[in-house]
């Protein structure tokens, strides 16, 4: 069973908007990388610092 904190980090990953954790702007999804059957990788970009956060995403 995954964790309420991995549910809610895929919901935000599934949205496709995420909050840099350096400076609060909105993150761009910038890459998916399918990794396995029912997953994939998404990988967000921060425009403003560069900041990038990857999220394992079960579609
Ligand atoms: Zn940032």
């Amino acid at each position: 069973m995954p964790t309420t904190e991995i549910e809610a980090l895929f919901s935000v990953a599934d949205i496709g908007v995420f909050p840099c954790a350096k400076c609060c702007r909105p993150m761009k999804l910038s890459c998916i990388e399918l990794t396995a059957p029912g997953f994939d990788v998404r990988t967000f970009q921060c425009e403003r610092c560069n900041h990038t956060e990857t999220f394992a995403v079960s579609i």
